[in-house]
């Protein structure tokens, strides 16, 4: 079974895996992206953790974007670029010390969300998730995750889920739920539409699974929740381990699988959208044949397709924090705000450009760590400025590690905000609906 490691030593071995680890994951694209950056710092101001300094009046040049890449631009240099390798041979090369390696941890780990929103700034169009990608990568490869990110993955290996769900438990939070708000939920059932919840939900929003369970009892499909495929989430994506994000959307394949899965629908997830939706049909190609859509995207077709009627207001008035991974790069920005039009009274939106909201702080998996508590409190008062905006205290998320950022940074900062998930107050409404 694969497992990801935490150390705390670096050995010169180390050191030799990471560097080999980089250069080998310079292809051409990524070639370009290292080569095309002239410097101009415009990404700077697209990072929340590097305005979030700002606003507390500091400037930490090692928060912008493009630094974050920088010790895998000198590796490409040395080897790709004449200069680079003329450098090394008088001796002048790239010389990693251990401490170097730690501040990568900072860096690719705790100080980067892998939001996207420094590419869509970047005049060069500099995929810079792409490049913390590979760096995270190769730091799980020296056994470098960090520690809390680390147990996590591990725990989704062996138990099913980061937050130790294993299947006796996800039966009895299916039960708890269903008992609690009156709602059937089918396990294990042939059906059309195969709904996997994420554990942050079932174990600390259980309400946001309900409201998913009502409307799609609403909707009239048939549909099914699954033992085999119980959670939504992969952190194997934060790792930047292919082993471990194969291992876990293999669960979720074979159970589509048996129950004849059409479409599956995940949940307010960020990751686990872009882990079913981008990245498994490249790890199994003909194989990974369902359609994909987040529970947002479900909500609004059957809205479209006249199965959901949304005409009471369930809410005054309420902004939008948009999710980076099923906002941004999945493209699901309109969706969301049509919805909230038809239940709010008074929708505000926070950007005039959705697909430049801004990150919660704590995607990535930086809400897990620990060590990254003072970057993503940081990166909360960009967000604050934009609800304070907006005029309301209220905000409405679609995305569970959103809201759990969220809330956290919210608390810790001593603030009012509520956050609250689309799902619900869909489901508040088709109940107002009945009457
Ligand atoms: S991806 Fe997001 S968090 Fe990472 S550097 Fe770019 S703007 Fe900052
Ligand atoms: S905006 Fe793009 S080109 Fe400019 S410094 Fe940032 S990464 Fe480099």
């Amino acid at each position: 079974m694969v497992k990801v490691e935490h150390k705390e030593e670096i050995t010169e071995r180390d050191i030799k895996a990471f560097y080999d680890f980089c250069k080998e994951s310079i292809n051409s694209e990524v070639a370009a992206y290292l080569e095309a950056c002239v410097r101009c710092g415009l990404c700077a101001e697209a990072c929340h953790f590097y305005m979030g300094e700002n606003v507390s009046g500091k400037i930490d040049p090692t928060l912008t974007p493009a630094y974050k890449a920088d010790l895998l631009r000198e590796i490409y240099k040395e080897n790709y670029t004449l200069l680079g390798r003329v450098k090394k041979l008088l001796g002048f090369g790239v010389k990693i010390k251990p401490e170097d390696l730690k501040e990568q941890v900072r860096l690719a780990y705790y100080t980067c969300t892998m939001c996207d929103r420094c590419t869509k700034i970047c005049p060069m169009g500099i995929d810079t998730p792409r490049l913390v990608a590979i760096v995270r990568g190769a730091l799980t490869k020296v056994g470098l995750t960090p520690k809390d990110l680390a147990k996590a993955t591990n725990k989704a290996i062996e138990k099913g889920s980061p937050l130790g769900v294993d299947i006796p438990t996800f039966l009895s939070r299916i039960e708890f739920i269903s008992d609690e708000w009156e709602v059937d939920i089918p396990v294990d059932q042939e059906a059309e539409y195969l709904y996997i919840p994420s554990s942050i939900e079932l174990m600390k929003y259980p309400s946001s699974v309900a409201s998913a369970a009502k409307i799609l009892n609403h909707s009239g499909v048939s549909w099914t929740v699954s033992t085999k495929a119980h959670e939504a989430t992969n952190f194997g994506l934060f790792v930047q381990s292919k082993e471990v994000t194969r291992e876990l959307l293999k669960r979720i394949l074979d159970g589509a699988k048996e129950l004849g899965i059409k479409t599956i629908i995940a949940p307010e997830c960020g990751h686990a959208y872009q882990s079913m939706r981008f990245v498994a049909s490249n790890i199994f190609p003909g194989e990974w044949n369902f359609e994909i859509l987040n529970i947002v995207e479900f909500i609004h077709k059957m809205v479209r397709e006249g199965r959901l009627n949304l005409s009471k207001k369930v809410i005054d008035r309420i902004t939008l924090h948009d999710s980076c991974q099923i906002g941004r790069r999945g493209g699901v920005l309109r969706e969301p705000r049509e919805i909230l039009k038809l239940i709010a009274e008074d929708f505000r939106d926070s950007v005039e450009f959705p697909e430049k909201n801004v990150c919660c702080g704590g995607g990535g998996g930086v809400v897990v760590e620990h060590e990254a508590d003072y970057h993503r409190q940081k990166a909360f008062l960009v967000k604050a400025e934009l609800f304070d905006k907006a005029g309301t205290k209220k905000v409405a998320c679609y995305c569970a590690n959103c809201v759990l950022s969220l809330e956290k940074s919210s608390k810790e900062l001593n603030r009012d905000y509520e956050f609250l998930s689309i799902v619900d107050l869909v489901a508040e409404a088709l109940e107002e609906e009945e009457g």
